[in-house]
């Protein structure tokens, strides 16, 4: 690296050492669960301190402004599809619940990686309109007790793939109900969602794969900065100065952002 490359910063802080990162799986890195802006100091700053070269991205033709998100949005999302892309059939669907700041990036690396058809699904309006506008197929307005039906009436046997960004109680249980016999369903979004009496013998995807919440590793930032420095997906923010970061945090919690702010500092 040199003075003045545009570059953008991995976000969760690994150790670089523990058994964990010399497999290359730094997203499991004891440190890794504590980032910059969750935890540690340097989310909202002009400068920011990182301990190596390790943690940092060159940027190609990106502006660095909005590449902040693509290292840990656009990574978590990317790191949950690549992780069900086996299960993805000729003719497939995949579908995504909750489409704002880590769910539009799984549409569009869906729609990158794969042939699958794209089923987004968000109770907000304008979500689900930036959801087609970045090329999903079909949209839902939010999870409703119809939804696994609906699903199973598009597809014939359920959608090979399912991710739920949300997490709560309803999305889980329709996205398990959606997910067909050797599929796979992704839990990333933290709602801390309970299910109801159900056997979990037969909701769980028969031959199928179920997983949680898993960051990303350094790996799938650098292979997301690819994609959007190539034009391949879109890298979109909403911009806020830093005299206006209230805002940005009333946004986000009234679910009115389209995908990810970004404060820019000065
Ligand atoms: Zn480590």
């Amino acid at each position: 690296f040199s003075e003045g490359d545009p570059v953008a910063v991995i976000s969760p802080s690994s150790c670089g050492h523990c058994t964990w990162c010399v497999r290359g799986e730094d997203n499991n890195c004891a440190q890794s669960l504590v980032g910059r802006g969750y935890g540690q100091d340097g989310g909202l700053a002009g400068y920011v301190l990182v301990s190596s070269a390790r943690e940092l991205v060159k940027l190609a033709t990106l502006d660095p402004v909005v590449a902040g998100p693509l290292t840990d949005a656009g990574a978590t999302s990317y790191h949950a599809v690549k992780r069900v892309l086996p299960r993805i059939r000729p003719g497939g669907t995949a579908v995504v619940i909750g489409t704002g700041g880590l769910g539009s990036y799984a549409v569009q690396h869906l729609l990158a990686l794969s042939a699958a058809r794209v089923v987004a699904i968000d109770p907000v309006a304008d979500r689900l309109a930036y959801a087609a506008e970045l090329g999903a197929h079909v949209t839902m307005e939010g999870v409703t007790s119809d939804t696994a039906r609906e699903i199973i009436a598009l597809t014939g046997d359920g959608a090979d793939a399912v991710l739920d960004f949300v997490g709560i109680g309803p999305t889980i249980l329709a996205g398990l109900r959606s997910t067909r016999r050797g599929g796979a369903f992704g839990l990333v979004g933290a709602g801390q969602g309970h299910l109801p009496q159900v056997s979990l013998y037969d909701l769980l995807p028969k031959d199928g794969e179920v997983f949680t919440f898993q960051a990303s590793t350094i790996a799938d930032a650098l292979d997301v900065i690819a994609l959007a420095d190539a034009g391949r997906i879109r890298a979109d923010a909403d911009l806020f100065p830093l005299d206006r970061v209230v805002e940005a945090y009333e946004a986000m919690e009234a679910g009115t952002l389209r995908g990810r702010a970004v404060v820019v500092p000065g």
